[in-house]
């Protein structure tokens, strides 16, 4: 048995406080992913932080017209919140087809942000693993690859990133904001998650002792409509085989604004930015929505068991936009 010691905080400075100098140690709320991997004995800390107590659990608007989202506000919460459901659709879409009731009811949205990939030789101790272990070599490379990743991988990785909200988080656009010993410092939503490269242990720009304390969205893109269009082996509780978040505004028939981002086939949230230029002043069709999955996908790398995953995204890309546009219509007929 591993013993490691529990602690809990009052505030955010008490939390990195109490979390500082401390290279084993982890924040902790929903625990949904953490506990399993200490289970498992793929995480071995040596403390746990516990920040429920902390006052990061509001979403508020604010005067700028962006929304803030506070650290622990649990995924149930944020999906079902007013205004994230009229003001940010694709969020919680993307977050009501994630995990189980139970499970959104514990998983707060920075954990969300944190969540580790479902790999399941990174879950498995015995396995080779450059994420977890790192120069021990990848048995995903030549193993069983059906889920992992076609876009954004590396020879020493092509685990996925498991995550649908942070899909609809990178197609939106946030900030996060982050507290640790060195003070405050606000990211990029989109820069947060790395690639995996010859690094696949570093999987974002979180410092030591850091904490994510809040996220704040970008304001919803005027007129616009969204859809998150979810593919996977079953209708509830399975990870994305491939996934695609669409946020599209369109005049007369014309795009005049696009935000596609992608999971189940990426090693981060994937923002397409190749498939937004191709979209951008285009007429709202099938033709150029299917060019826009070709720019999207041009740069995908399969392995043995996962080329299907390919045309798959095409798909859910040209659907997903597809279903925005109409969105968009609807609640704007008269463009
Ligand atoms: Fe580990 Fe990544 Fe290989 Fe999976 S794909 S075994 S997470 S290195």
């Amino acid at each position: 048995m591993r013993t490691f010691a529990y602690r809990t905080a009052e505030d955010v400075s008490q939390a990195v406080i109490t979390h500082a100098g401390d290279d084993r140690g982890a924040y902790v709320a929903g625990g949904t992913t953490l506990l399993d991997l200490v289970k498992l004995d793929v995480m071995r800390p040596s403390q746990l932080v516990d920040i429920n107590r902390l006052p990061l659990s509001e979403v508020e608007t604010l005067d700028d017209g962006r929304q803030r989202i506070g650290a622990t506000v649990t995924n149930t919460d944020l999906a079902h919140h007013p205004e994230v459901k009229a003001r940010y659709p694709l969020l919680s879409q993307a977050l009501l087809s994630g995990a189980s009731t139970q499970l959104r009811n514990m998983a707060t949205t920075a954990g969300n942000v944190m969540q580790r990939t479902r790999c399941p030789y990174y879950r498995d101790a015995s396995a080779a693993c450059n994420r977890r272990e790192p120069g021990s070599g990848c048995d995903a490379m030549h193993g069983i690859n059906r889920m992992h990743a076609v876009l954004g991988v590396s020879d020493a990785c092509i685990a996925t990133h498991p995550s649908d909200m942070c899909v609809a988080m990178a197609a939106i656009g946030a900030t996060l904001t982050l507290e640790g010993p060195d003070g405050v410092r606000e990211m990029a939503f989109n820069d947060f998650h790395r690639l995996p490269g010859e690094q696949p242990e570093k999987e974002h720009e979180l410092r030591p002792g850091e904490l994510i304390t809040h996220i704040t969205l970008d304001t919803p893109v005027e007129g616009a409509g969204a859809y998150y269009l979810k593919l996977r082996d079953r209708a509830s509780y399975e990870f994305a085989l491939a996934s695609a978040g669409a946020i599209v505004a369109v005049e007369d028939g014309v795009i005049r604004e696009a935000r596609l981002a992608l999971g189940g086939v990426a090693t981060k949230p994937w923002r397409s930015h190749e498939a937004e230029q191709a979209l951008q002043d285009q007429p709202a069709s099938i033709e150029a929505f299917e060019r826009a999955a070709e720019a999207a996908l041009q740069d995908a790398v399969p392995h043995e068991h996962n080329a299907f995953k390919i045309p798959l995204a095409r798909q859910a890309i040209v659907r997903a936009l597809r279903e925005a546009c109409k969105d968009a219509e609807n609640a704007n007929p008269q463009r």
